[in-house]
């Protein structure tokens, strides 16, 4: 080996430390959060390029492969050693129409509901057994008591008073009392804007398993289909793949994460990080995913009002968005009561509605929460969360 070779080698190799130490320094500039120690253990994770324009009707040419992608001067990792390929960015579905899409998938859970009472309701002289089946098919979609007292009733006096057995005006009535219940009237928008001169602030709270990840997920998608900058905070710090899961669903739609690599950090701080690196960014909405699993439900609870409080020392929080699932019945309810003590829920996510015909728990849960239900998972694909719609979701069930 010449002289001149290994003075090549040494210079290379110098090179690489040089860089390398130059990434390292970048990163914790990047990485924010000035306490001590804190930003080292707290990465952000941003995609190697930012997203592709959407356009959520795809009337607009696809600009060719690299083209429409513009280098935002990335992460440490891409200076240092490239990514090999440049992701190909998937393109949401338009979040308009999305309940109507999947609209065949919720009655075909839930329009057993709608198809008994139909029966019953139109089979002429209604008796009390008859009343007292409606009653029990009600109950049995979840829609509570309370609620299902004053359906049966107000169904009652319409039939007495106008003696009606038409199937067709019987429907309508239903359908009309239905929907009363479940409220049009209620605001079911997600806060995802800016608000003034700072991103919207989402926190995303509910047990474990509910589909808290999945949901944010989701949602992010929709929120890019819509062109929003959106930034991702995985304050799951309870598993390592808790992160790792909700990265990759940032990745395929460009959002990039604020994450810890280390298992069992502070969730607050990666929570405080998160909206930090969104304001930096002149993001239009966080969201912040959380763990719905310690040693204890009072540690839970005391861990979600501290990620409150922290993330509150920077920016209010815009939205508090409780994951049920829709499988989970009561059961559900009492997390949902639980959690809502700890945090101010403004919207509730039910998830897993595709799997059950318990559709009334839509209600239920309006009532004992006073919150609207404002998006609703029907499925496990990435694109089967939809914006809540009272009327669809009625017409869905009594067909
Ligand atoms: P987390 O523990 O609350 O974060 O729950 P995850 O987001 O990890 O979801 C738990 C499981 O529920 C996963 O297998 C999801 O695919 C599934 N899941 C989430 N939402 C839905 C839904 O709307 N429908 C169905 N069928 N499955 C869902
Ligand atoms: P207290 O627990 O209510 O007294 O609030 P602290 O001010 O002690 O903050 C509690 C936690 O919030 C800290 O342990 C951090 O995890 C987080 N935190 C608060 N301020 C910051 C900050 O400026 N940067 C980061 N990264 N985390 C912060
Ligand atoms: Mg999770």
């Amino acid at each position: 080996m010449s002289g001149v070779d290994s003075l090549w080698e040494i210079l290379v190799v110098a090179t690489v430390v040089a860089l390398a130490g130059l990434a390292v320094i970048v990163g914790l500039v990047r990485g924010g959060g000035k306490r001590g120690g804190k930003s080292d253990t707290t990465t952000i994770e941003r995609p190697p390029t930012t997203p592709v324009e959407v356009e959520p009707d795809g009337d607009r040419p696809q600009p060719p492969p690299g083209e429409g992608v513009e280098d935002i001067g990335g992460g440490v990792a891409v200076e240092v050693e490239p990514e090999p390929t440049t992701p190909t960015l998937e393109r949401p579905a338009s979040a308009r129409g999305r309940l109507a899409r999947l609209r065949a998938r919720l009655a075909r859970s839930n329009n057993a509901i709608g198809n008994a009472l139909l029966a019953l309701l139109s089979s002429g002289g209604l008796d009390e057994q008859s009343w007292e089946d409606v009653e029990d098919t009600l109950l049995q979609a979840d829609l509570g008591v309370e609620a299902t007292d004053e359906l049966v009733g107000k169904l009652r006096t319409r039939v007495q008073v106008d003696g009606a057995t038409d199937p067709e005006v019987v429907k309508g009535w239903l359908r009309e009392e239905l929907l009363a219940l479940v409220d049009p009237s209620m605001d079911r928008r997600v806060a995802a804007s800016r608000v003034g001169d700072r991103p919207a602030v989402i926190l995303v709270v509910g047990v474990n398993g509910t589909g808290k990840t999945t949901t944010v997920g989701k949602l992010a998608r929709v929120l890019v289909a819509e062109d929003k900058d959106v930034v991702l905070g995985a304050a799951d710090t309870f598993r390592a793949a808790a992160a790792d899961q909700l990265q990759t669903w940032g990745e395929r739609v460009g959002v990039p994460t604020v994450r810890s690599d280390r298992e069992g950090a502070d969730p607050a701080s990666v929570a405080f990080d998160a909206v930090k690196s969104a304001t930096e960014y002149e993001a239009d909405v966080v969201i912040v995913d959380t763990a719905g699993r310690l040693h204890n439900k009072a540690g839970l609870m005391d861990e979600l009002s501290k990620v409150k409080r922290v993330i509150e020392k920077q920016s209010p929080i815009d939205e508090v968005l409780l994951v049920l699932d829709a499988t989970t019945g009561q059961n559900g309810m009492r997390q949902a009561e639980v959690f809502g003590e700890a945090v101010n829920i403004t919207g509730i996510v039910l998830s897993k509605l595709d799997g059950t015909a318990k559709g009334g728990i839509v209600v239920n849960v309006q009532r004992r929460l006073g919150v609207p239900v404002k998006l609703v998972g029907l499925g496990e694909g990435p694109d089967d969360l939809a914006p809540f719609d009272p009327e669809a979701f009625v017409d869905a069930i009594i067909g």
